[in-house]
Parts: structure tokens; C-alpha cells; sequence
């Protein structure tokens, strides 16, 4: 089987798994107890968070907050910051779906929600997003990849709109699809809060975290024993943390490079292979995450086309997994994707782990299957 939808989600790496197992079993002791096994634990979560908000290249001030997901990461984000006289919110057309449904619960309880368009490379449209901003404007979410087409947006010039046009609104990027892939520097774009999702990178499911520059001005979502600085209640997930500790230690500064050339390699061979009548639209370019690919054939159905890669042995994605139950696909369609092209649309990601040849062999396995299928529409 060759895995190349690793935007969903990625293996726990091997240090993960031991830690996943040592502080489930010989370790399992509640970080909240007072006895001295426990604080011991408590300890070891402190020292997960230092070295988490080392990586994102700040300091450790009790500003990283554990969750259950990076939806709930966002969630606390944006509930936990708003307030009754909230005018206005900004948000990307192209966010995922755990901050795109917060912000449609935002239009529900009276605020005004912009969203702002993509251009055609799938970033933020930094015109109309300059348009958008005003002093009105309380809450600006904005992804720094897509888990659909892999586009970057550059946050530097995001955040010095926002500082030029409303200097006062809370800034959140959700950096899930980022974070262990890309070089993350939060001093660059100085976010108020950032989403990372430990199951994007080697870490376990069921983990996220929300850095949050200013804590003490959130509220909380979840009430309850008070855990997380009173803002996420609920017994810490201890082996889920530990696990992320080992992901985080793995994370290697030559993934990217490695992951470019996979990238690289698999695009050249699928088109080596593929049928030269059919037209194929790839979106890349200098600003896109070589981790994420989104790819359109036309005159083909994206649906028909990952099944039948699925009966060849390679797990490819008609869109993003949290969006592929729902028809459309609203992110490529804000991009200008014609019908057709959305229709024909599959998502290839990478990690880390994808060896050359599973990338060639999954490009070539892809060309077939898109070939048959071609031949049997004609
Ligand atoms: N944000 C983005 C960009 C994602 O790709 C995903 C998951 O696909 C999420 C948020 C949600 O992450 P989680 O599964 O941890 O809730």
C-alpha cells in the first residue's frame, strides 16, 4: 500500500510510540496529583511546551495550551476571544473547516464576517484582503498552508496590513499543515495565537496545541478541574503528550529538502506517464508547500479515479478527508477552478517518511488508473 495522503494524516514515529506506551503504562500517573510521581509527569509536560514553543522560535511563558485537536485549539481561539461588541471578523475563503464553521457561528451571533477571496496561485488576495481590514475589525484568521492546494500565504505582509489597518484585532494563524513541515518563526508574522495539530507530523491523533501570546486575556470554552491555566479543564493527555515530545525531537531541518525532490520526482514521472491527450493542472509554484499537491485531470471524475487508485494499492484524497463527505469543493472554486476542474480535482501529500520509490510508484499507479479511465470515457 502506498500512503499519499499524509495532509490527513501521518504514522506516529518511533520514539512517539515508545513514549505513547511508557506513559500509558509504567508512567501513567495524573500529572495533576500532588503526589511526587505525579508532579513528575506535570514536570514533563512543562518540558514538552518549552520545547514546542522553542520550535515555534519563542519563549516559554505558559502560553502553549494543550487540546484534544486543532479544531478545538481554534475553537478556544476564537471563542474564547470574543466578546459581545465584537463589530467585525476577517477570515481567508481558503480556511479549513474548523475555523471556516467558527466563523459562520460568529455570523450567527451578530458579527460581521468578510471573507477574503483567494488569487488564482490559492493565497489570500492581499489587495482585497487590505480592503477588508478596517477599525471595525476585531478577529483576523488567516491559514499560513492550505491542506488543499498547499499554497502559502505570506503572514510577514499579512501582519503588517493588519498593523497598518487595525492594529488592535487578534491575529490567528492556523498553522496545521505548517508546523513540522515548513521552518516556523512566530516572531516573524507575530501572531496572537497560533493551531498546531500533533497528528500532522509524526506526532499522535487526539493532541493539539494553541500558542497564545496573551493567555490571561482568554476565557475559557471548556469549565471543569481547571487544567491548562483554567482554560482547557479535562485530565491532561499525558501519553498523547509525551508522544508529541518524541515527534517534535525527530523533526529533522533536511525534511523539507528531502520532501521538495519526492515532490519533484513524482510530478515528472506522472507526467512521463500519463497519456499526452490528457490535460492535467497541477498548482504549484514558488509559494507552495512541496508537502501538499493538488492535481486536476480533465474530463475526469476524482471520485471514480481515487477508488480506483484504492484498488491499485495507493491512498490519494478527492480534497481535504474533513471536507470529502460534502459535494464541491469551496476552496477551488474561490481559486476560479472551473466545474469540470473541481470534479477532477485529487489531492497527493507527502511526509517525511514517503520513500522515492513509493512516490514514483505511486505516480506511476496513478497515471494508469487516470489513462484507463480516459480510454473508457472515450
Ligand atoms: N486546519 C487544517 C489546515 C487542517 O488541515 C486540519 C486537518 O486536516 C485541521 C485544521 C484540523 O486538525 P485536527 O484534526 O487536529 O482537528
Amino acid at each position: 500500500m502506498i500512503f499519499l495522503d499524509n495532509a490527513s494524516t501521518t504514522s506516529l514515529c518511533k520514539s512517539g510510540v515508545e513514549n505513547l506506551l511508557k506513559y500509558s503504562q509504567e508512567l501513567f500517573y495524573n500529572p495533576s496529583a500532588s503526589y511526587s510521581v505525579g508532579f513528575e509527569n506535570y514536570k514533563q509536560i512543562q518540558g514538552v511546551k518549552a520545547l514546542l514553543a522553542k520550535k515555534l522560535g519563542v519563549e516559554f511563558k505558559n502560553n502553549i495550551i494543550f487540546t484534544g485537536s486543532a479544531t478545538e485549539a481554534t475553537n478556544l481561539a476564537i471563542f474564547g476571544s470574543y466578546r459581545k461588541n465584537w463589530k467585525k471578523a476577517v477570515f481567508s475563503a481558503g480556511e479549513h473547516p474548523s475555523v471556516y464553521n467558527c466563523s459562520l457561528e460568529l455570523e450567527a451571533r451578530g458579527v460581521k464576517v468578510e471573507f477574503v477571496d483567494l488569487d488564482q496561485s490559492g493565497a489570500v488576495d492581499l489587495e482585497k484582503l487590505s480592503k477588508a481590514l478596517d477599525e471595525d475589525v476585531a478577529f483576523l484568521s488567516i491559514m499560513q498552508v492550505s491542506n488543499e492546494t498547499g499554497a502559502i500565504n505570506n503572514l510577514e505582509k499579512i501582519f503588517a496590513l493588519k498593523q497598518q489597518k487595525c492594529k488592535n484585532a487578534i491575529f490567528h494563524v492556523d498553522g496545521v499543515q505548517a508546523f513540522g513541515k515548513l521552518n516556523v518563526d512566530l516572531t516573524k508574522f507575530n501572531p496572537d495565537f497560533y493551531t498546531i495539530s500533533a497528528h500532522k507530523f509524526h506526532g499522535p491523533k487526539g493532541l493539539g496545541a494553541l500558542y497564545a501570546k496573551n493567555p490571561q486575556k482568554l476565557k475559557p470554552v471548556t469549565l471543569g478541574g481547571g487544567q491548562e491555566y483554567n482554560l482547557r479543564s479535562g485530565t491532561e493527555n499525558l501519553p498523547a503528550i509525551m508522544a508529541l515530545y518524541g515527534a517534535l525531537n525527530e523533526l529533522k531541518e533536511t525534511d523539507f529538502a528531502r520532501v521538495t525532490k519526492i515532490n519533484q520526482a513524482f510530478k515528472e514521472e506522472l507526467k512521463k506517464n500519463l497519456e499526452p491527450k490528457i490535460s492535467l493542472k497541477i498548482m504549484e509554484g514558488e509559494n507552495f508547500s512541496p508537502y501538499v499537491m493538488s492535481l486536476s485531470f480533465k474530463g475526469i471524475k476524482g471520485e471514480v479515479l481515487q477508488n480506483l487508485c484504492d484498488s491499485q494499492g495507493l491512498l490519494i484524497s478527492t480534497g481535504s478527508a474533513c471536507s470529502s463527505k460534502k459535494s464541491g469543493n469551496r476552496i477551488l472554486e474561490n481559486i476560479g477552478h472551473t466545474q469540470e476542474e473541481i470534479v477532477g480535482s485529487i489531492r497527493v501529500s507527502f511526509s517525511r517518511e514517503t520513500t522515492l520509490e513509493e512516490a514514483l510508484e505511486g505516480a506511476n499507479i496513478l497515471a494508469n488508473c487516470t489513462n484507463t479511465l480516459w480510454r473508457n470515457t472515450r
